[in-house]
């Protein structure tokens, strides 16, 4: 198989683990199984999150490349500069981080605690600056550029969330291999239905291009938290294609196969509705599941959604796939301080 041929580094502790959530489906009525695959949890790298999976693939071409400096660009609280600063630090490597200002509000410590202060304490060079939200690619990461070669290194560029890349889609598509195999090693039943949070899209364009792969019918319903959903499924929808090319000349991604939900984004990127807010509860009460405001809130917030009103039909084995995202929660605790939860 291609992608097995296709080199990368080895962070993770092995495949995610996959866990049943009986609080969440009982309190959803029964109507679905619920599990979710622990992206969150799956390495020990600065508390992982579904960047490190797909960072395996562009590290390896990085220093294949004889890089000596990852350049990247998020958020203030991006979870993905995080994990760049995390596999350049692991890797031996510099990490040049721009963060920008993608989401404008500014709740106490935004700048200083969560993700940020992880980057921090990681040794990477951290750059603020006030740009707006964009998924594309950004002017500021030239300057690190022209910088480090400047100072005879050699920069390697990721873009925003290690999406927009030739080898951007092969974490995702891996994934639904590690999933398949988990679900014969483990006796688990077949998960029909994958259900992932989407911004960048790489790692919803990633589950498509497997799922289509194997061809078993499993569906792939994208939740956008992007705020900025015909931007987001474009991406999605080049990327998955752009992997599939990649991998197999011959495979096709048909159009159906792309869905993104665009109901549960709360109008703006970074920011959670009351939806969000409710979901996150629930899934924290029930299976002590932990979300955050920015992304897998959302997702979950979608995920409940879609079971209350039947779009996950009954009967459905349903996999939330959980892509991290906890360490920005301490910088959102305004949201849920003061009043009575
Ligand atoms: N969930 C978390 C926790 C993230 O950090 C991201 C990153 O953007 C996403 C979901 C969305 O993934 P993607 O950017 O691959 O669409």
């Amino acid at each position: 198989e291609k992608l097995a041929s296709i080199p990368k580094e080895s962070f993770l502790f092995g495949p995610s683990p996959i866990q049943c959530l009986p609080r969440l489906t009982a309190a959803l009525g029964d109507k679905v199984r619920i599990y979710a695959k622990r992206d969150d949890c799956s390495s020990g790298l600065a508390y992982g999150g579904n960047k490190v999976r797909k960072l395996e693939y562009l590290v390896a071409d990085a220093k294949a490349k004889h890089a000596t400096h990852l350049v990247s660009v998020g958020g203030v609280q991006s979870n993905h500069t995080r994990a760049v600063t995390a596999t350049a630090t692991a890797s031996g490597l510099n990490a040049v981080t721009v963060q920008e200002k993608w989401v404008p509000i500014d709740p106490p410590l935004y700048d200083q605690t969560g993700n940020i202060l992880l980057s921090r304490l990681m040794g990477g060079d951290v750059r603020l600056n006030n740009e707006p939200f964009h998924i594309g690619h950004k002017t500021a990461t030239q300057e690190a550029f022209a910088e480090i070669e400047k100072a005879g290194g050699k920069p390697y560029y990721i873009p925003a969330g290690a999406s927009d890349h030739e080898l951007g889609g092969l974490g995702f598509t891996n994934f639904v291999v590690e999933l398949a195999e988990q679900e014969q090693t483990l006796k688990l039943p077949f998960f029909d239905t994958l259900l992932v949070c989407s911004v960048t899209g790489s790692s919803h364009a990633g589950l498509i291009v497997g799922a289509v792969a194997e061809g078993r019918g499993r569906k792939v319903i994208g939740i956008d938290a992007s705020g900025k959903p015909a931007e987001t499924k474009a991406q999605v929808a080049r990327i998955a294609r752009n992997t599939a090319r990649l991998l197999d000349v011959k495979l096709v991604i048909p159009d159906e196969a792309i869905v993104l939900d665009e109901r549960f984004h709360a109008g703006i990127y970074g920011i959670p509705g009351p939806g969000t807010i409710e979901a996150m509860k629930l899934a924290a009460r029930t299976d002590a599941l932990i979300t955050d405001p920015v992304y897998e809130g959302k997702s979950m917030d979608g995920m409940i959604q879609l079971i209350k009103e039947g779009t996950i039909k009954p009967g459905s084995t349903v996999l939330y796939v959980h892509l991290g995202g906890q360490p920005a929660l301490n910088a959102y605790s305004s949201y849920f301080g003061g009043e009575e939860l």
